[in-house]
């Protein structure tokens, strides 16, 4: 490959400062805006169709090809190729589900649900880790740090030992599923736990982060979100590179919904697709900024101007009404997204719609895909719960191709599954039943 040109910019247009990629910042130095990582992609050498990225499928012994992260390197193309850490992740799969389609909403054939519950982790954070780790080691960090509602912490915990890193998390006490939990520990990351929530931790992450050398891995940091971006092309490559029209994504701290349109953008303006997705970000009632700012308050992207006095009082106002965010889907329970101006943009480009929908109807649509499907987290329920909204909206049509994003792995949060089986109080309850230590007593229940 020839030399790629690629910088960090601040993603503010009348600042776009430019800086180097072996820069550790994670907010513009001038202005304090979010960043991002930036090609020069006439310099690239162009793989002329996504079509192109098929002749490494058969190299499975190379780990970079097999990679569901780094088989698309030339279009993260921001670290040499000795710098690249994989331990596996991207090994997904596009599972074509009719029953959740016709649970949802949508006609046979057009339902696909991109389960990326099959990372190492358990996880799609490890499409990020991945990128993010590469760059800590291009740039020689020693000591790796994040906020996180679980799955962040137990995906840099997995990646950092396999990089010999030092890593810290900060998690809010009492607001961590115990698979997360646990994976953290096992994984042997030093675990500090804050009386406080998820936005306490990511205020605190960050004041480290200037204060020290730490390097955080927060979605706050570009390189991560480049890795994300794979997702979208796993995607491709499981429809065999024609463009669903929806892509359905639960929003919590909006780094998916950020990547997602990064990686549509990119692909337009390099001829590889010919058509951008539809977007819909979906929230949880009890943490739904984006919606609220979105749908209510019709706060857009608007060419990079925005309306940042909108959302500074919106802010405002949850602190000052002691506003806590609160949802059964842990890894969205965020009512400060830290990507918010960047998911704009992503709403911007992919002519997105956000939804928030309620923990009755996750825990319903998450049940749906347990029974039906490969099994999801509550949070990734969230995406087919506000597909089956948007049906019933008319938003999205019966016959549109649309694809479920499955964030994390059904394992993950067990307590809020059996819960749901127990109370008897959902769709698709399945209760347990206890008989006595007697064979008429088991052939008896048998028949029921
Ligand atoms: C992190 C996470 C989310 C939220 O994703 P964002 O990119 O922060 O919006 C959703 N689901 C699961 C399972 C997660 O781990
Ligand atoms: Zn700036």
């Amino acid at each position: 490959m020839m030399s790629v040109s690629k910088y960090q910019r601040c993603i503010n247009p009348k600042c776009a400062a430019s800086y180097g990629v072996d820069e550790i910042m994670f907010a513009c130095p001038r202005c304090g805006d979010l960043l991002d990582v930036w090609y020069d992609w006439e310099q690239l050498k162009h793989p002329g169709s996504l079509a192109w990225f098929e002749k490494r499928w058969g190299k499975r012994e190379k780990p970079l090809n097999f990679s569901g992260v780094w088989r698309f390197r030339e279009l993260l193309p921001f670290c040499e190729k000795k710098y690249c850490v994989t331990i596996g992740e991207g090994q997904t799969v596009l599972q074509q589900n009719d029953q959740v389609g016709q649970y949802a909403g949508v006609n046979s054939g057009k339902l696909y649900l991109q389960y990326e519950g099959l990372n190492p982790s358990g996880s799609f954070k490890d499409n990020g880790m991945a990128a993010a780790l590469s760059h800590a080691r291009m740039v020689g960090v020693e000591h790796v740090i994040c906020a996180s509602t679980g799955n962040t912490s137990a995906s840099l915990a997995l990646y950092a030992h396999a990089c010999g890193m030092k890593c810290s998390v900060l998690i809010g006490s009492g607001k961590i599923a115990f698979g997360k939990l646990s994976q953290a520990l096992d994984y042997g990351a030093q675990t500090i736990q804050i009386k406080g929530d998820f936005d306490d931790c990511m205020r605190q992450v960050q004041e480290v982060c200037r204060q020290s050398k730490l390097y955080l891995v927060n979605s706050l940091n570009p390189f991560r979100l480049e890795g994300q971006k794979a997702i979208m092309y796993r995607v491709l490559e499981g429809l065999r590179w024609r463009e669903p029209d929806w892509v359905v994504v639960p929003g919590g701290n909006l780094g998916n919904s950020s990547a997602f349109g990064k990686a549509f953008m990119e692909l337009k303006q390099l001829g590889l697709i010919g058509r951008v997705p539809r977007l819909a970000v979906i929230n949880a009632v009890g943490a739904n900024t984006l919606f609220d700012l979105y749908e209510n308050q019709g706060l857009r992207f608007n060419g990079g101007e925005v309306d940042t006095a909108r959302i500074d009082a919106y802010y405002q106002k949850l602190n000052d009404s002691g506003y806590r965010p609160k949802t059964i889907a842990s890894a969205i329970e965020i009512s400060r997204p830290v990507n918010l101006k960047k998911c704009l943009r992503s709403l911007e480009v992919c002519r997105g719609v956000v939804r928030e929908v309620s923990d009755e109807k996750i825990k319903d649509a998450k049940a749906a895909v347990g029974r039906y499907g490969l099994g999801c987290e509550p949070a990734s329920g969230a995406s087919v719960a506000g597909l089956k909204l948007l049906r019933q909206q008319g938003v999205i049509k019966a016959d549109e191709t649309v694809v479920c994003i499955l964030t994390g792995h059904q394992l993950k949060d067990p307590e809020v599954t059996v819960r749901y089986h127990r109370e008897e109080k959902g769709e698709f309850s399945n209760r347990p039943v206890e008989v006595d230590n007697d064979i008429e007593a088991v052939l008896k229940a048998l028949e029921k």
